[in-house]
């Protein structure tokens, strides 16, 4: 019960310890949060209310009255684990496209470019289903993860919790960039597949570049059936972890009110080709933003 109480999800007060360019769109941002207890799993995602921003109040006043809604906070994923001493969020900013967006992003242009260490943030978590359970290993022997852009973000957590933790899982990671320069935690990568390539196993696949001299392993293209069924090594013993761009809501209803399916994006690609593979849904676990 005690423990219940504690893993409440309740607003943190956190300080941005320091801040590391991951690519030329997204930030990386490492949060002290004090004494507070980082009673999290590995997987699991924080908010941050944009309301908190004075700076940013016209342009939700404005949002709001042309959406009718108020603004919502908005979910950042942990790649940290919860051994580490930081709560680690990468955001990746999103862009106003004339002619194809409908409004201005709101939170991820200041948490991406406009929060240097000192920052203080009030955060809320912590809070997710996308986390590996603890007696995994009874059921599976590999984890398959699925990645794509900064969907790698909560499975790079996942990775790390399970490597520190020393279970007996073998993690495969496919993933996803438009090129090098899109890669997340490139080095960080490079050095856990070189230090324990019992547990860890990485392949780079870019969909817009060749890949060149790309540490441990690359190759050119889109993550496929082929590629994927060429990794499952014991189907009924692999669980599967996917996070990546997916249909949001409001593209759903309005491919609706159109009288459309919206186009599958990465996640419901993957879903479709695992179901395909003939894993059940219950191997599955899967995220998806933008
Ligand atoms: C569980 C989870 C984890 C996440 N983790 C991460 C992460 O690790 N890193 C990361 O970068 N992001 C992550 N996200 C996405 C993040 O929560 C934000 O959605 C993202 O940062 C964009 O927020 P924003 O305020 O900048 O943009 P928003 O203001 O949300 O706008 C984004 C786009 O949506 C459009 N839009 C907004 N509202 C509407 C509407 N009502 N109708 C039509 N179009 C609309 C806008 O025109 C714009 O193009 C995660 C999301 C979830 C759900």
């Amino acid at each position: 019960m005690a423990e219940e109480r504690r893993r409440k999800v309740r607003e943190i007060q956190a300080v941005v310890a320091d801040v590391r360019e991951e690519t030329h769109d997204a930030a990386s941002l490492l949060l002290d949060i004090g004494d507070e207890e980082r009673d999290y799993k590995a997987g699991q995602f924080i908010t941050i209310d944009p309301h908190q921003f004075g700076f940013l109040e016209q342009v939700i006043a404005y949002l709001e009255e042309v959406k009718g809604t108020r603004e919502k906070p908005r979910a950042y994923s942990m790649g940290s684990a919860p051994h580490e001493p930081h709560i680690l969020i990468t955001v990746k900013e999103e862009r106003f496209w004339p002619g194809e967006s409908k409004y201005p992003p709101v939170l991820s242009p200041p948490l991406s470019r406009h929060c240097p260490p000192g920052t203080t943030l009030t955060i809320s978590g912590f809070t997710g289903p996308y986390a590996i359970p603890q007696d995994a290993g009874q059921k599976a022997d590999t984890v398959l993860h699925l990645c794509a852009g900064s969907g790698i973000v909560p499975n790079f957590g996942l990775i790390k919790d399970s490597i520190h933790r020393g279970d007996d899982l073998h993690h495969v990671l496919l993933y996803s960039s438009k090129t090098r320069s899109d890669i997340f935690y490139y080095d960080q990568f490079a050095a856990l597949a070189a230090g324990h390539s019992e547990q860890l196993t990485v392949l780079h696949s870019l969909t817009r570049e060749d890949p060149h001299q790309i540490e441990p392993a690359s190759r050119k293209g889109r993550l496929d059936a082929e590629l994927i069924k060429s990794y499952v090594k014991d189907l009924d013993r692999t669980l599967v972890y996917c996070c990546g761009p997916g249909v949001l809501p409001w593209e759903r209803k309005e491919a609706r009110e159109r009288g459309e399916e919206p186009a599958p994006k990465f996640v419901e690609t993957m879903i479709q080709i695992l179901h395909e593979l003939g894993f059940d849904k219950r191997q599955i676990k899967q995220e998806s933003w933008g």
